[in-house]
């Protein structure tokens, strides 16, 4: 399948060639080197932005800051989810949290720790049973 996007410079739909380049991060208090997508276009060689990439370095950043803070993954809350057998909205209303939140977090947004701990809870099925128990109770 041929990448395609809107060329700004050409005005029109172009393909598109990616190309990965080193990028140096610093979030908060931690800093690493990863590997972004860039998009360029095939006509002109002009810089693009398709949404997918976007969302991909999204994830290298705030993945690659997950991993060496000592927080769950977006893959990891993702694996979590479905292991749960649950929608983004039906995990974040388990976990009492905003129903949009979830979503957040699987597509880049750093949890805080204590939400981080709260979604290991939700892993471990005895804590899993407990919360369960709690929500009925409601
Ligand atoms: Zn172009």
């Amino acid at each position: 399948m041929a990448n395609i996007t809107v060329c700004m410079y050409c005005d029109d739909e172009e393909e598109y060639v990616i190309k990965e380049e080193p990028q140096h991060i610093k979030i908060r208090d931690i800093e690493f080197d990863t590997m972004f997508k860039y998009a360029y276009c095939k006509k002109c060689g002009g810089d693009m932005y398709p949404s997918e990439l976007g969302l991909y370095n999204d994830l290298q950043m705030f993945d690659g800051y997950r991993e060496r803070a000592g927080l769950l993954t977006s893959k990891q809350i993702k694996d979590i989810r479905k292991k749960r057998g649950m929608s983004q909205m039906e995990f974040s209303q388990f976990l009492r949290l905003g129903d949009k939140t979830i979503a957040r977090y699987e597509t880049g947004t750093i949890q805080e720790k204590s939400i981080d701990l709260l979604m290991r809870l939700a892993s471990n099925d005895e804590t899993f049973k407990i919360i369960q128990k709690l929500n009925k109770n409601r």
